[in-house]
């Protein structure tokens, strides 16, 4: 399968879906991340982690509002493992461990506790809550958990309702660059 024509679609499909408990759509939170990668002048993989990270709520058959979930439907897995077929580490995991940075940071920070949104908050409680110390040892041996913790940054700030972003189409080359073709 060709991933980016997939990827597109499903954003077609499923990105105006609400994001967050406010008006914030899929595609909407999807574009200020990745806009915000960009200005921070980011690698290009950085880039399309940040415009990929939350695919995972929408590869479900049947995609809640993300605010509405009682339990956790692993987001986080569900799309990198999803995206690990066809894009390299430096992708698939900080998407992996964008959840756990949340975690990470709620336990070694007091105060992050306060950038997050409501249904950020929400999901925290069902994510397991701030990690502990021995969680907190096996998050940061992942090479890539520094990453994870810049993509878990801009992803707190991603959530402006009607804020203009750069289009979906404007990514289609950076993602079909990055695809692993054997
Ligand atoms: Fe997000």
């Amino acid at each position: 399968m060709d991933p980016v024509p997939f990827i597109f679609d499903l954003f077609d499909r499923h990105g105006s879906r609400a994001y967050t408990m406010d008006r914030v759509s899929q595609l909407d939170h999807a574009l200020q991340c990745a806009d915000l990668a960009c200005q921070a002048d980011h690698s290009k993989a950085f880039v399309a982690a940040a415009l990929l990270h939350d695919i995972g709520h929408m590869l479900h058959r049947n995609p809640p509002d993300s605010a509405q979930v009682e339990r956790d439907l692993f987001h986080e897995r569900v799309g990198s493992t999803w995206l690990a077929r066809y894009f390299k580490p430096e992708i698939t995991e900080p998407i992996r461990l964008h959840v756990a940075a949340k975690r990470y940071l709620c336990a070694r920070d007091p105060g992050y506790v306060q950038y997050l949104s409501e249904a950020s908050v929400h999901s925290l409680a069902l994510q397991g809550g701030p990690m502990d110390q021995r969680e907190q040892a096996a998050f940061k041996a992942s090479p890539h958990h520094e990453a994870a913790i810049e993509l878990r940054r801009i992803d707190e700030q991603a959530k402006i309702y009607g804020l203009r972003t750069a289009p979906l189409e404007r990514y289609h080359s950076l993602l079909e660059e990055l695809v692993c073709r054997q």
